[in-house]
């Protein structure tokens, strides 16, 4: 339980999706972040939930089992974090707003979900980044009790995430 971040690679942008049970043109980027099917997609907002399964069930199964092989990464997934549990993320707002909350780090305010699902946008990713090494050297000299071997886990969690959106230039997906 708590809150999940990954970032999608970028093999479909490069063309380097292997072939599928949909023609590679029928795959598209969803709101979400998420590779997904135009003639699925269409099939499900078209029909009701038994037509769908009647006609589309063995298409979807097969969809979503070339989803977690379709390229080299595993799920298409260049990074996958699990951030922290939901007393993780209170403790990493609370540290925040102990650091001067949205006035130091507006970024930072901002990055948690309030659940889970949303995307965090790659374009921020830069500046989120730079926040975020302020903070962590922060944390390490006001709040030593989170920091264990140099690390304060949340924070390098969510560093990786951020640094992976910024070298894909894919958001970041809560889940
Ligand atoms: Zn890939």
């Amino acid at each position: 339980m708590g809150l999940d971040g990954t970032v999608r690679c970028r093999c479909f942008e490069e063309g380097r999706l292997r072939p599928g049970p949909v023609p590679l043109e029928d795959v598209y980027v969803d709101e979400e972040g998420y590779l997904a099917s135009r003639t699925l997609d269409e099939a499900r907002e078209r029909l009701t939930r038994r037509q769908f399964d009647a006609r589309y069930a063995d298409l979807e199964r097969a969809f979503d089992d070339w989803l977690h092989s379709c390229c080299e990464h595993e799920d298409a997934e260049l990074c996958a974090e699990h951030v922290a549990s939901w007393s993780g993320c209170a403790e990493f707002r609370e540290l925040v707003d102990r650091a001067g909350g949205d006035k130091n780090h507006p970024l930072l305010s901002a990055l948690l979900p309030d659940g889970t699902g949303g995307t965090y946008p790659a374009e921020k990713a830069a500046a989120t980044l730079a926040e975020l090494d302020r903070f962590a050297e922060w944390v390490a000299a006001n709040a030593p009790q989170v920091v264990h071997e140099g690390r304060y886990g949340t924070a390098e969690r969510l560093r990786r995430l951020l640094e992976a959106s910024r070298a894909s230039g894919n958001p970041i997906r809560w889940c």
